[in-house]
């Protein structure tokens, strides 16, 4: 299983790198610090396809044409609590 922004995502709240993991046949996004047994930062989660969505949006506004890889186009995403919600 490939994700196309493994360690491009990261975690406002504590700095981590999001990890990728398959949810209900779903490629999502969860903080790094987050497990099940120290809870170091909140669970949550990013659909891989809202981020593909964004990052279109956002080169489509910029006037930019896709070639190619999507995650080449992007350096870094960073994820709030405010733009995901808290699941
Ligand atoms: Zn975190």
């Amino acid at each position: 299983m490939s994700y196309l922004f493994k360690s491009k995502i990261k975690c406002k709240q504590c700095q981590q790198n999001l990890r990728g993991k398959l949810e209900r046949s779903k490629k999502v996004y969860i903080c790094s610090s987050y497990s099940k047994l120290s809870a170091s930062c909140i669970r949550y989660r990013v659909l891989e396809t809202d981020i593909i969505d964004m990052v279109t949006g956002h080169l489509k506004l910029r006037g930019v044409v896709l070639e190619g890889d999507l995650a080449s186009y992007v350096d870094r995403v960073d994820v709030t609590l405010k733009d995901i919600g808290v699941i």
